[in-house]
């Protein structure tokens, strides 16, 4: 008979919902700054291992034949004690039988999750089972067989040295947090001095402890000279099935900190559970009275909490009772929520363990079927933040914030992260630290950075030029766009001069010499002369031109029925050009001005462009601005999609650009 909980499909999936609405429980009061946390993060199911130790001595029961017997690598077998005859069997993400050393249970279960540190996500190991089963040997071990902590720890430095080493993108920090909850308190066992700490949960669904000291490590033996003499803290009492039976809930918590070393200067934290659990054990048989049951019925609500949890996960419940006890509060982002968890389960093969480890091995098989959603915990480092509007709340600053937020913020928005090394990022308000940026704003920025990165940007990464230079940068563009505004007047003044001079002299010469006056009908008919006032032609063609004199460009022409093509450079002079000859532009000359102004649409900075007729700065900044968001312009026409610019205003650039370009030209005379 199988005794492995088979939940339905569906069940699973509301479960996998509650998980992801618990996980971000708190994100509708405000936003998450989790990268990406507007995409449904991949689920993770909790993994669970079991462990069976083997008898050890100076238990009762020793020379008993063992109750539980491993089948292979995933499955174990125990006896019914309903019927004799038959066996419950049971399958798991692992089993480890008696035999199976320290190392194995490391490197098979616990080593594969931590490379999700360095991603930012978190994770937890929990060691549960009846007291006297092996949850300590299996976290903590003896000097001879290091446990799963050391192991961990070890490694995990080793990981954050290698990876956070000079020359390598991110700059990495480890810090460790340990306590206990006993009878129901939250007790710091870095600061024995420290009373009930409060459990709370940020913004962004992530369980605080403000105050809870937390230490930086760099190496192993920093870890120890912490971590040993808070082990003695640990509080410890004597059972009849345990000489040193743990009373109470340990939590070592490691933190592993990431800041990226360039732009975009994101920051990415993980945190890794590894917790000790009390006995699972059933309070009736242990004998305990007075102090000892009361400690036992403690632990065993905690517990029985927590089978409730697990149980609202499996079954899609919409309420998942979190905080009915300090320890499902604390696991509440390790149990259906954000981190990569596993459980193993430690079980005795002696006869008298035989209720407890049944019990043991049911709550394991229902802890299978629940579902994680592990996400990255990544937001930009705090001095990156420097632009972001402050609200009023900020504003006020402090005590007049304090006051202004509401009892529910101030009970969950006010979470500190437990960063005592942090003092410095303390000091920024909420808002600065990013929690309430909008995530796709942030999303956007961040590619874009990455954009002028990737395209070897020189110049200091946008999301991190400090609010002052770039006042400065604006000012200059300001003062450089008066100053061309200026000599753009001063243009249009000696233009004015220049005309007015003209016709002057003009006025003069028919004064002087009126026998050379042209007929008036003559005048009258010419084709030449409404063209005349378009001799301007773009900047650059004019430049070209000067630069290749000899080149030849033709007009083509006109005269009645017969055609004729002329180069430019023909020497005939204008005397002739008011003969009634019909002009028009030499499709090749068209197509060439058309390019050249294409060219210049699709290469020109604004300045450039300005040269084109028809131009002003206004302009300029849209075709630009098109050209950014569009790409190239494929004709000169596409000019009329830019907003801003009518079909109309095109045409008129066309006819004062490219027909300006031909009647530049000199007319040759037929
Ligand atoms: P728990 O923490 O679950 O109460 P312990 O870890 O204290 O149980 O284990 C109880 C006893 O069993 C200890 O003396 C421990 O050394 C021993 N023990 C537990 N597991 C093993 C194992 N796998 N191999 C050898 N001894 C073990
Ligand atoms: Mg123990």
């Amino acid at each position: 008979m199988s005794a492995g909980v088979s939940t339905q499909q569906r069940q699973r999936e509301m479960a996998a919902a509650v998980a992801a609405a618990a996980a971000t429980s708190g994100a509708g009061r405000c936003r998450l700054s989790k990268i990406g946390a507007s995409r449904r993060p991949p689920p993770a199911r909790v993994r669970v291992a079991v462990r069976l130790r083997p008898f050890v001595d100076g238990t009762s029961g020793a020379s008993d034949p063992p109750c539980v017997r491993g089948m292979d690598s995933c499955s174990l077998e125990i006896a019914n004690w309903r019927n004799h005859q038959e066996t419950l069997k049971y399958q798991f993400d692992a089993f480890y039988g008696e035999r199976s050393t320290q190392q194995d249970i490391y490197a098979g279960s616990v080593q594969p999750i931590l490379r999700h540190l360095l991603e930012g996500q978190n994770a937890s190991v929990l060691a549960y089972g009846p007291t006297g089963a092996g949850k300590t040997h299996t976290m903590l071990g003896s000097p001879e067989q290091p446990g799963v902590i050391p192991r961990a720890l070890m490694d995990l430095l080793q990981l954050t040295r290698e990876e956070g080493a000079e020359g390598r993108p991110w700059a990495l920090s480890v810090t460790m947090s340990y306590l206990e909850i006993y009878q129901e308190k939250v007790l710091d066992l870095l600061d024995s001095t420290s009373g009930d700490l409060v459990i709370r949960e940020d913004c962004r669904g992530n369980i605080l402890i403000p105050g809870l000291t937390q230490k930086p490590i760099t190496s192993f033996a920093d870890f120890e000279r912490h971590f040993l003499p808070a082990s003695r803290n640990r509080t410890v009492g004597a059972t009849r099935l345990n000489q040193r039976s743990s009373r109470s809930h340990a939590v070592l918590l490691v933190k592993v900190d990431q800041r990226e070393r360039l732009a975009p200067f994101r920051q990415r934290e993980g945190k890794l559970y590894l917790i000790d659990l009390a006995g699972s054990e059933d309070n009736r048989r242990t004998g305990n009275k007075g102090l000892r049951l009361k400690e036992s019925g403690a632990i065993n609500a905690s517990l029985f909490v927590l089978g409730k949890v697990v149980d609202a996960l499996n079954q899609g419940l919409p309420r998942v009772p979190y905080r009915d006890s300090k320890l499902t509060r604390l696991l509440q982002d390790s149990l259906g929520g954000s981190a990569h968890s596993i459980l193993i389960a430690n079980i005795a093969p002696e006869r008298h363990f035989y209720l407890d480890t049944v019990s043991a091995l049911n709550f394991a098989a229902r802890t299978k079927e629940v579902i994680n959603r592990p996400f990255t915990n990544e937001s930009l480092q705090p001095h990156v933040l420097g632009p972001v509007k402050l609200s009023q709340k900020e504003l006020l600053g402090p005590p007049e914030a304090k006051k202004a937020r509401g009892p529910e913020e101030e009970e969950i928005g006010s979470a500190e992260p437990m960063a005592a090394s942090a003092s410095a990022s303390q000091k920024l308000s909420p808002l600065q630290k990013l929690s309430s940026m909008d995530p796709a704003m942030l999303e956007r920025l961040l590619s874009l950075d990455r954009l002028l990165a990737s395209q070897g940007s020189q110049g200091a990464p946008l999301l991190s030029t400090p609010k002052r230079e770039r006042m400065v940068l604006m000012k200059t563009v300001e003062e450089k766009d008066l100053e061309i505004e200026r000599l753009k007047m001063k243009q249009k003044e000696l233009e004015a001069k220049v005309l007015a001079q003209k016709a002057e002299d003009s006025k003069e010469k028919e004064n002087h010499c009126p026998t050379i006056l042209r007929p008036l009908l003559h005048r009258t008919v010419t084709v030449a002369k409404p063209l005349k006032k378009a001799v301007v032609m773009p900047l650059q063609l004019i430049q070209e031109q000067a630069a290749s004199p000899n080149a030849e460009i033709h007009i083509l022409k006109n005269k009645g029925r017969k055609r004729k093509v002329e180069s430019l450079d023909a020497p005939e002079p204008e005397e002739k050009a008011e003969d009634c000859w019909e002009l028009q532009i030499s499709p090749e000359l068209l197509a060439h001005g058309r390019q050249k102004i294409l060219d210049l649409l699709n290469e020109g900075s604004a300045r450039d462009l300005r040269s084109l007729q028809r131009i002003g700065p206004k302009k300029a900044q849209l075709i630009v601005g098109w050209r950014e968001l569009h790409g190239p312009f494929s004709q000169v026409e596409d000019l009329e999609r830019v907003e801003g610019i009518t079909g109309k205003q095109m045409e008129s650039f066309l006819k004062a650009n490219i027909l300006g370009l031909a009647a530049g030209q000199r007319c040759g005379p037929s």
